[in-house]
């Protein structure tokens, strides 16, 4: 018997997860990805093109793992040593001032930055002869012959696919774009769906800091902060030079209000805010002599579900799907945000398909 096919739009941690479900069941696997390689929101470079030049997470920054079928998942990377447990002295901001923050959470980070775990997935599910991965293949508008129940993509490179199966796990606003045509109804219906922008800036410091990661409870422009060279393993860690390499997020609501802002400007601000954060450490000598420098800076117009979606989706599946034009959607939105979520989402939909 042949086996089915699928398109998947999206190499991040729903469409990997869908993507390992089916391979594994036996299915032609086509994934999809307007980016250079896999990892989508979990992203990571480097400061330079070297090799071994310091990293940083500028997109998430770790994750939990709740779900049995998760923490099975991420046993076997933890295993292989692609993921670490991170168990960093974290503070918290609150009140105009920064305290010792202590909970029992266990946070899980890459050893060589988020996108490594993807890429390694990404690497493992290429060397399976029933899947073909694209990269810098951008999808607009899939379309899909009833009569013939087939879905077809021709990407912005011109290169073209056809499945029986397609799904989409890209943001909201962009997986309604991407449906409006083929499957309409399913495209009105996502549109409540919203994210919420973020703007992440990459800050090199050579002072060093009370905490390797902050929260900030009620500060009018930051949410959180982490000093990327914490997240090493010891026998990989950076230089002495770059013992700071702190990302910082600002919270949603400012970066609605400074969406179009030039991002020098952006960086400058979000640099000064947490620098004051540390009047001690910032009148150090070290401080004056080589002053905190932006390294990075990125705006994610969709960085997570604007509303936390956990309730309204308790007892739904956490994927979309259309039976009769076999198209799903899935991704992190549609199991109340983060890494996790976007795995239960791109498995849970996987299942469906195979049930
Ligand atoms: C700043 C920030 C901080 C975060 N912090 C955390 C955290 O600490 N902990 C946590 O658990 N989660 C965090 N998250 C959320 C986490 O990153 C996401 O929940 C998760 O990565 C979402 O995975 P996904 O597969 O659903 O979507 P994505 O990772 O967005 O994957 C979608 C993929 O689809 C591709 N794509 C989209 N449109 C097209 C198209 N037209 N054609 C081809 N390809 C397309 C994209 O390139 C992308 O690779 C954070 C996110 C951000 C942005």
């Amino acid at each position: 018997m042949q086996q089915s096919s699928v398109i998947i739009i999206g190499t991040g941690v729903a469409g990997l997860a869908a993507a390992a479900t089916l391979a594994y069941a036996n299915w032609q696997v086509t994934l999809l990805d307007k980016a250079r390689s896999a990892g989508g929101r979990c992203a990571t470079r480097r400061t330079t093109k070297a090799a071994d030049s310091p990293w940083f997470d500028f997109g998430a920054q770790y994750f939990t793992a709740r779900h049995t079928d998760f923490i099975d998942h991420t046993q076997q990377a933890l295993q292989a040593g692609q993921l670490q447990h991170w168990r960093p002295d974290i503070g918290c901001w609150q009140n105009g001032k920064v305290q010792a923050s202590h909970d029992e959470q266990v946070r899980l980070v890459a050893t060589a930055g988020l996108s490594s775990w993807l890429k390694h997935q990404a690497a493992s599910l290429a060397s399976q002869a029933n899947v073909a991965l694209h990269f810098q293949q951008q999808v607009s508008q899939p379309t899909y012959q009833a009569n013939k129940k087939r879905w077809s993509v021709t990407t912005q490179q011109g290169q073209n696919f056809t499945a029986d199966y397609l799904i989409v796990t890209a943001p909201p606003e962009q997986s309604s774009v991407l449906c409006s045509e083929a499957a309409a109804e399913l495209s009105n219906r996502i549109q409540a769906f919203k994210s919420a922008a973020c703007w992440s800036v990459v800050m090199r410091t050579t002072v060093m800091l009370p905490y390797q990661a902050l929260f900030f409870k009620d500060h009018p422009i930051l949410n959180w902060a982490a000093n990327n060279a914490s997240k090493h393993p010891p026998q990989k860690a950076p230089k002495n030079a770059e013992l700071g390499l702190w990302t910082l997020h600002a919270n949603p609501a400012w970066s609605a209000q400074h969406v179009d802002s030039d991002p020098t400007a952006v960086a400058q601000q979000l640099i000064n805010d947490f620098i004051a954060c540390f009047p001690e450490s910032n009148s150090s000598n070290q401080s004056i002599q080589n002053p905190p420098e932006a390294v990075h800076t990125h705006r994610w117009l969709y960085a997570r579900p604007a509303d936390d979606l956990s309730t309204t989706t308790e007892n739904a599946a956490p994927f979309i799907y259309q039976q009769q034009q076999q198209i799903g959607l899935a991704g992190d939105w549609l199991a109340g945000g983060r890494v996790e979520g976007a795995w239960v989402s791109g498995n849970a939909l996987a299942k469906q398909l195979l049930a």
